[in-house]
This record gives C-alpha cells, structure tokens and sequence, in this order.
C-alpha cells in the first residue's frame, strides 16, 4: 500500500465511526419511505428530515468549495444537489471536465419479518453490520460520496469537479429525477464519469462494479366475474373462480413449469462477453448459496452460470401483491367477485421495455375467459442498462483501488435489480463512463426483512471512489 492509499483509508476509517455511524444511527429512525408507499409524505415531512439531517451533515465537512442545496420543483420531492469545483493540479487542469455522483434518501416501506430485537426504524450495530431500513439502500451513498471527495483533497489528491445528486423518488421508480436532470442540465452539463452508489456486491471481499442492470414491468392485474361475492354452494360451478381465471391469463406469459416467460418480446439475445463474465464469476460463486432457502428447498437450476444468466439476462415474473382475497382466518365460503395481483416482471439489460408492456398487455386481455371483465392497470415500466467498456484507465484504477483497500481486485457483474435513473443517464450521457457499485451484497436484504449495511465494505467503496476520482483527473 501506498502512502497516499493509507492515508485515505485511515481519513475514511476516522470520519465512518465518529461522523457517519452516528448520522446513519439517525438516518434509520426516519421512516422516510419514497412517495409511492406515503402519498402524504409532504405533510408526514420524513423525506424532508432525512434530507435536513443529510444537508447539515454535508454542510459542515471540510471539503474546499462545497455548495449544499436543496431544489424543490413544483410538485416534486426534493433533490439535494452539492457541487465540489476542481481540486488539485490534475483536476483544475481540467476546467470543463465533470464527474456526477448519485445516490437516493427515499427508502422502501417497512415490510413484515424482521428479527426479535430488530425493525426497521430501529438503527442496531451489531459487529459489523448497521441494521435497519435504508441504511445500505441507499442512505449511505450521500455520506460516502462527499466523504471520497473530502478524502482526496485531505490525501492531496486531485478530482475535477464534481456534482453529488442524492434524489428521493428512486424506490418509486424515479419519476422526479427527469425534472431535475433537465432543470440542472447546464450545470451538470456533460459529464465524462457517473459514479453511482445504489447497486450491489457479489461478495464483501472486493469492489463489484455492476456491468448491466435489469429493467422492468410492473402493473395490476384484475379479474372481476361478479358484482357481489355470492355463497360458493350457490354458485361455484356456474360461475368460473376469478383466481382460476387469473391463473389462466398467468400461463399465458409464464410457464408455471419452469419459470420461463412466453412472450419473445421479452428475451433478447444475451451477449457472448456478459455469458463469458457470468462463467468467470460462477467459477468460485454461487448466487443460490446465499439465499435463505427453506429446509429441503433449492434453486431453479444447479448450474452457477446459468443461475447469474437468470438472475440478470432472462426475464423473470414475481406476484408481489393481492388483493380481493381475505386473510386466513377471515376466509368465508363465498365465491368472491374479484381477484387482483400486482406483476413485478424483470427484464433482461437490452430489453426495449415499453414494447415488452405493450406485448404483455395485448396477450393478457386477449380474449378473457367466460368475458369476465379483465384489467391490467398502475402501468410502470422501464428500460434496464448495459454498460459501455471501461476505459483503460477505469479499468486499471478500479483494480488497483480494490487492491489497495479490499486486498482483492476488483470485479464486474450482472446486477438483477433496476435502477431506472443510469438508464437515463445513460441515454442523456452517452460518452460517460460509469461506475456503478454499491454494498447491497449477500444477506444485506435491501426491500426485505432485516435490511443491514456492510460497514467495512462501505468504508472500502467509499476509499476506493476516493482512488477514482483521482484516477480519473488524471487519465491521459
Ligand atoms: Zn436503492
């Protein structure tokens, strides 16, 4: 290790346990869920204390030139938008160059399961993981980001400017950061690097950078057969259930057998350098062997490979809501009037997505059994994220970083998760370089149960951005 290497680790070390940990013990306790699960989250005010708490904390680090701000567009959650100029005789060497660092405060909604002696407003470090909701997805990303740029400038390093958006609408699928993007576009103008800290990890061991990330679908489907629910020894037989009709309309998109989605509108021909990744990455890693199976149960396949194929190149189909349908124990015997689901489907990283919604619509309301009246409502869909090459310089500062920090190089993955701003920045972007990575690894449990961040590996992630964006000032 270098000196200016264990210099940033121990700068980043420090400022994790006395500034950060505190900040995120209280960034846990705010229930501040994205504006999809709390409607009312304007008069709730949560997204506004998260973003009070991340305002100040930023406000006071010594980081040479910071402007800390919070934009509000008309109808809007707000953004926090924090700008650091040029740093360092490599950096204001480049005076036009521009790096953006995005991360989300928004959080998803509590969800059921959590350990005795755990929930999800409640903040608990137990060795080395922090417990709770939002803390690895994504309220880390903010800290950690202006962290790596104060940093290099305390290692006497170099980045260009750099522009920190931290958004409050990614687990509602984004639908405010468009605004923001084109209300700030002369200010982020062209950026030549996107460091983005919301995706995830392999393993703890090294840095993961995400390579491609998946799209998707989702919407409500609804089945209505009858106006009323009607005693099922009147009319059950007469009268077709609405969940077998529903089941019906599944196997039209799904082969209940094997998982496979029908609809070639969906697939898309997996390229031969994201297969070859994906044997490389199976060589000594197996996604289904850090997945909390049940006593006796196993994954769709044995083979590693094909495992991450699946898991990021193949469409996939969860039901992740019902509705019409009572709990257990309040289940009559009626023949009830309607059955309801919300689709979640995962598309593959190429997967034009609004013509997959549309194929998925025109094949589910084709024709619907016995006429029943059959909706498919709440449409959302978008478009996943293949990333262009990394750049020689990229690759080599990545690796070295990894090194350096983790003590292993670092790794690129098929992530099977969404995250529909990098499309967009993509597509606004397209001479950007992109680091996407992040600390959602094995057993950290984002949007489930017993959410926990990686401590060690944050503070690692955050060294090694540190790296980059010196790297990156400096490439030739
Ligand atoms: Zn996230």
């Amino acid at each position: 290790m270098s000196t200016t290497h264990v210099q940033i680790a121990a700068h980043v070390e420090q400022v994790w346990q006395t500034d950060i940990l505190p900040a995120l013990h209280e960034y846990i306790a705010i229930p501040c869920v994205s504006a999809m699960f709390d409607p009312q989250w304007a008069e709730h005010g949560h997204l506004h204390r998260a973003i009070g708490l991340i305002e100040r904390w930023c406000r006071t680090r010594a980081v040479a030139g910071l402007s800390v701000e919070v934009i509000t567009l008309p109808g809007r959650t707000p953004m926090i938008v924090m700008e650091v100029p040029a740093f360092g005789a490599a950096g204001t060497a480049r005076p036009d160059d521009t790096v953006v660092l995005y991360g989300h405060l928004d959080k998803q909604p509590e969800m059921t399961g959590w350990r005795d002696g755990l929930g999800p407003w409640m903040p608990v470090l137990d060795g080395d993981r922090l417990y709770g909701r939002g803390g690895a997805d994504d309220g880390y990303s903010a800290f950690a980001s202006m962290l790596a740029i104060e940093a290099a400038q305390h290692a006497g390093l170099s980045h260009t400017r750099c522009i920190v958006l931290i958004e409050a609408s990614e687990e509602s699928g984004s639908p405010d950061l468009p605004a923001y993007l084109h209300a700030l576009a002369d200010r982020i103008s062209s950026p030549s690097l996107v460091l983005c800290l919301d995706s995830g990890c392999l393993d703890y061991e090294r840095l993961w950078a995400t390579t491609s990330l998946r799209g998707m679908i989702s919407a409500q489907l609804r089945v209505e057969i009858l106006t009323e629910g009607v005693h099922s020894g009147e009319a059950s037989g007469v009268v077709a259930s609405s969940f077998r009709i529903l089941r019906g309309l599944l196997d039209r998109i799904e082969n209940v057998e094997t998982g496979e989605l029908r609809l070639p509108e969906l697939h898309v021909e997996i390229p031969s350098d994201r297969r070859a990744q994906s044997a490389d990455t199976a060589i000594d890693f197996t996604i289904a062997d850090h997945l909390p199976f049940v006593d006796g149960a196993g994954p769709t396949t044995d083979d590693a490979t094909e495992q991450l194929l699946r898991q990021t190149w193949r469409p996939t189909l969860s039901v992740t809501g019902v509705d019409g349908i009572p709990p257990l124990d309040q289940a009559g015997n009626v023949l009830r009037p309607t059955t309801a689901i919300t689709l979640s489907i995962r598309l593959p990283p190429t997967c034009e997505a609004a013509v997959a919604y549309a194929a998925l619509e025109r094949v589910l309301l084709a024709d619907p059994p016995y006429g029943a009246r059959v909706t498919l409502t709440h449409p959302h869909h978008a478009d996943g994220w293949n990333a262009p090459s990394f750049a020689p310089w990229l690759q080599h500062a990545l690796r070295d970083a990894s090194e350096a920090t983790f003590g292993l190089p670092s790794r690129a993955f098929g992530e099977g998760g969404s995250i529909p701003f990098m499309g967009m920045l993509a597509k606004m972007f397209p001479g950007a370089q992109f680091v996407v990575t992040g600390v959602l690894g094995p057993g950290s449990n984002a949007h489930g149960p017993n959410e926990y961040l990686h401590v060690p590996s944050a503070k690692h992630v955050t060294a090694v951005l540190a790296h980059v964006l010196d790297a990156h000032a400096r490439r030739a």
